[in-house]
């Protein structure tokens, strides 16, 4: 069983509770283990990131939360850090790297705001074309092999999040596919770990996680490290789906999962293997 969430957004960024209830909820659902992931700031105004001015009292807030319930539960300074954030990752145990937008030349948009956004952006920015929308996105991903501080990859094909209800992308597209798997032979060969993640399903949105099985079952044949990770916003989330999550990489063939114990990423079987 998953008895860790490293990617947990509070009041700090774009969730609805604090460090401390948070905490406690983890705690309440069988965690073990808890990391704050503060979406790092944008090179542009976004309500969503934590304000860099606001780092070292952030810092703070964790640290006093962590000795509070030491001996109850570990509780980790982590990010999300995107692509195009300009803060530092120094000081943070662990960094998961994500995407969130996508540009073409000067212009560009958030993937994830709304189905009609998606639409929009991609009539907009890439003259209709999905595929065109999706080899610009992968593109990102495969950037972030470079970052050596990026540990885990963060929701690997977001912008897919409202294709269940609506259309936006055609994800079985040979440019599609060759993209992402590109993207993934990239990350896969610096090591990143890859999170399945939960945080669509709790909220709503999808009824799958990232990444999808087609891609899971890719990663699986390429020997790919993951972990389980809730994206949680609220204490309702802090552990959304894992049982799923759990069964859904057993049987796509994966063996363990990889979680942080404070100083590196170790492996914890699942589903009697290992
Ligand atoms: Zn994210
Ligand atoms: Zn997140």
């Amino acid at each position: 069983m998953i008895r860790q969430n490293l990617h947990t957004h509070s009041v700090w960024d774009d969730g609805a509770n604090s460090l401390g209830e948070l905490s406690l909820a983890a705690n309440a659902a069988g965690l073990d283990s808890l990391g704050f992931s503060i979406h790092t700031p944008m090179p542009f105004p976004s309500c969503w990131t934590l304000q860099e001015e606001r780092l070292p009292d952030y810092t703070l807030a964790v640290r006093k939360v962590k000795d509070a319930l030491s001996g109850i539960i570990a509780i980790y300074h982590g990010a999300e850090w995107d692509l195009l954030s300009t803060m530092p990752l120094d000081g943070f145990d662990y960094v998961i790297g994500s995407i969130h937008h996508i540009h073409a030349g000067e212009r560009g948009s958030c993937v994830d705001n709304t189905p009609q956004m998606t639409k929009q952006y991609i009539a907009e920015l890439f003259g209709g074309s999905a595929d065109a929308a999706a080899e610009a996105y992968f593109a990102q991903y495969e950037a972030l092999a470079k970052v050596t501080k990026v540990d885990i990859v963060g929701h690997f094909d977001l912008l897919t999040k409202f294709d269940e209800t609506d259309h936006c992308y055609d994800a079985d597209s040979p440019r599609f596919r060759a993209a992402a798997l590109n993207a993934m032979d990239a990350l896969v060969a610096a090591d990143k770990i890859f999170e399945i993640n939960t945080g669509a399903i709790s909220r709503g949105y999808r009824k799958t996680p990232y990444p999808s099985r087609a891609l899971l079952l890719e990663l699986c044949r390429r020997k790919a490290r993951i972990t389980v990770s809730a994206d949680a916003h609220a204490v309702s989330d802090v552990a959304f789906g894992f049982a799923e999550a759990e069964a859904l990489a057993i049987d796509c063939g994966f063996t363990e999962v990889w979680q942080f114990d404070g100083c590196g990423f170790v492996p914890i079987p699942i589903g009697g293997g290992g």
